[in-house]
């Protein structure tokens, strides 16, 4: 069996412990957020359609993970069999590390390896993936015309069925994994021997436990931390606080003599230690709606980007109106919800409703960390002039009045807020909703309508905390 996949090495290149609970007590895992999930769907969805750029292939991926050694000799056997020209998901292992590539193409004597992206442009991540997929398939002596990374094409317009030929770019990589392939042997044998130790690598936490990924054994490896310790403010970064850490700096009174009385990091302690939240009292006076408007409406929307245009016209991951939830003394029993979860195509119907809509009240508040303003504007929902006092972005008032509360250290989202602010907060995910409406299931729109409004019950009941 291998020891190393591209995953675990990647979990590995950012920390050896990670690498090392991973492989010997997965068990202590952290839960994958909703986001992560949808993520990893949306990978898997733009790998299979990719797969029609080099139709007529032969799909080597496993049922079980048992089925692994079987694999890597059935793609062998297939790289001398004249008649198989393309091989999904085609599966190598070379000194205990195994990969599986999307797409291995047939090219003279030689072969063309394709490795898919479900995103619009490529990062240096993705050159890191393909460093160890060449240095498996250079291992395991695969003739290479080149190595390419395929992403979608940002200026491709869907117009009838998708032309999956314009759809995908193609890029080398060949010259950068290469040029790379020392540096992985040398990795790969580190983390073998670390997976190899009797007990977990000494590793302290650090600002790795964030970046590049936050790592799904905080949960774990931060028992120790106290609660309320200042590594859980965010005025400082993470390398500073982390310096201060390990140079003896472990407490909070310890933190606040380095510091200034009236700094934005002594009033997070500040908050930590007394269970409350810092806002800028000033900031949001001066933010406040004045004079106090009349008629308040509340709008949720629920914007989607498909990775895969999926109505002619759009290109990948342009933004469709798949809902929205209004709450406003204009609307029927308090709340309208209107939505095109069964037919995508009549997302347009959205924005003259919009514009009826919201044409009846002085303030539209709102909470999204994509500016509102601008995709109503972009929507022509509102009219330029009159956007400035008319939307309301909580979340951007937050941000000005440098609002904090240990559970937003990671980021300001509602869920997270709400359970800031109040002590009983209905579960929910802007994600999860998301995932519902999308999910070609009668229960999950239904689901997605009640979540919308209750996240904006939320807005409503976080704007009138503020305001008051
Ligand atoms: S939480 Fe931090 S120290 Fe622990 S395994 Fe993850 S990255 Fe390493």
């Amino acid at each position: 069996m291998h020891i190393l996949s591209k995953s675990t090495y990647i979990k590995g290149l950012q920390c050896e412990k990670a690498l090392y609970m991973q492989k010997k007590h997965p068990y202590l895992r952290d839960k994958l957020s909703i986001e992560q999930r949808a993520k990893f769907q949306r990978g898997t969805d733009v790998g299979v359609l990719a797969h029609d750029y080099f139709p007529g292939g032969i799909d080597m991926s496993p049922n079980a993970p048992s089925q692994f050694p079987k694999k890597v000799k059935e793609t062998m056997d297939n790289l001398n069999n004249p008649e198989v020209n393309v091989m999904y998901e085609a599966v190598f292992q070379y000194n205990d590390t195994l990969i599986m590539l999307d797409m291995l193409v047939r090219d003279g004597d030689k072969w063309l390896a394709v490795e898919v992206k479900s995103s619009l442009r490529l990062s240096d991540t993705y050159y890191n993936d393909a460093a160890l997929q060449y240095y498996v398939l250079h291992g395991c002596q695969v003739p290479l015309s080149d190595f390419r990374l395929m992403y979608l094409n940002a200026d491709y317009v869907k117009n009838g069925p998708i032309d999956v030929q314009q759809l995908f770019k193609l890029e080398s990589a060949m010259e950068y994994v290469v040029e790379r392939e020392a540096f992985v042997a040398q990795n790969v044998e580190r983390l073998k021997a670390v997976v190899a130790l009797p007990h977990s690598p000494l590793v302290d936490i650090g600002t790795q436990c964030h970046n590049p990924y936050p790592c799904d054994f905080q949960g774990h490896c931060w028992k120790h931390i106290p609660k309320d310790s200042f590594l859980f403010t965010n005025a400082i970064d993470d390398e500073t606080l982390f310096q201060n850490y390990f140079n003896g700096v472990n407490t909070n009174a310890k933190m606040l003599q380095k510091v200034a009385l009236e700094s934005l990091e002594a009033h997070q302690i500040e908050a930590l230690e007394t269970n409350s939240y810092y806002i800028d009292y000033k900031t949001l006076y001066a933010l406040s709606p004045q004079p106090k408007p009349k008629s308040v409406a509340y709008l949720n929307l629920l914007l989607h980007r498909p990775a895969v245009p999926e109505i002619d016209g759009t290109k990948p991951y342009e933004e469709m109106i798949l809902a929205f939830a209004l709450q406003g003394e204009h609307e029927p029993e308090g709340n309208f919800v209107w939505d095109c979860f069964d037919d995508h195509s009549r997302w347009k119907e959205a924005i003259t409703l919009l514009i009826e809509k919201l044409s009846h009240y002085e303030l539209i508040v709102c909470f999204t960390p994509q500016n509102l303003s601008t995709a109503l504007l972009r929507h022509e929902i509102i009219q330029n002039q009159t956007i400035g006092h008319k939307v309301l972005n909580l979340f951007d008032v937050l941000q000005q009045t440098s609002f904090y509360h240990p559970k937003i250290k990671r980021g300001l989202s509602l869920q997270n807020l709400s359970e800031a602010l109040f002590e009983e907060c209905k579960l929910f995910e802007h994600s999860r909703i998301i995932l519902e409406a999308t999910s070609n299931d009668l229960l999950g729109y239904q689901q997605a309508r009640e979540d919308l409004i209750a996240e904006n019950e939320m807005v409503a009941k976080t704007y009138q905390h503020l305001f008051k």
